[in-house]
This record gives structure tokens, C-alpha cells and sequence, in this order.
């Protein structure tokens, strides 16, 4: 399976939380911004990393192919 690479959107999350409690592995909020980021690049694309990007009510969360 190829790599992926997650990424937030700082301008559209609004905070929500809803990442971080589906995939406290990748996500966590930022203490400071309040907006969800990247904790850490899941090695492949779980079942977990996909429900939070669904899931994101703003569509934030990116998930995409490393070329
Ligand atoms: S689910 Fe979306 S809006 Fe909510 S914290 Fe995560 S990235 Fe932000």
C-alpha cells in the first residue's frame, strides 16, 4: 500500500474535536489555536484515519497519495 500524507485545513476546522477521538493517533488540538493537527503520518491509511476525515464536519481533513 503507498504512503499518505494527512493534512488539516487550519482555516476551515473549527474545532470541533471530532478527530482526535476517532484517531487520537493521528490528530490532536492544538492547545493554542484550538484547531485539530497532525500528531502523527499513519503508514498507511487505516480505517480510523478515513472515519475522522468523513467524519470532519468541514471537510478539513485531506488525505492524499505520496506520488
Ligand atoms: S473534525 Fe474537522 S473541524 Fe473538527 S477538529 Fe477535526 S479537523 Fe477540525
Amino acid at each position: 500500500m503507498s504512503k499518505i500524507i494527512v493534512t488539516v485545513d487550519q482555516e476551515k476546522c473549527i474545532g470541533c474535536n471530532t478527530c482526535p477521538l476517532i484517531d487520537p493517533e493521528t490528530f490532536e488540538m492544538d492547545e493554542n489555536t484550538y484547531k485539530a493537527k497532525v500528531k502523527k503520518q499513519p503508514e498507511t491509511q487505516t480505517e480510523a484515519v478515513k472515519t475522522a476525515e468523513t467524519s470532519c464536519p468541514v471537510g478539513a481533513i485531506s488525505i492524499t497519495e505520496e506520488k
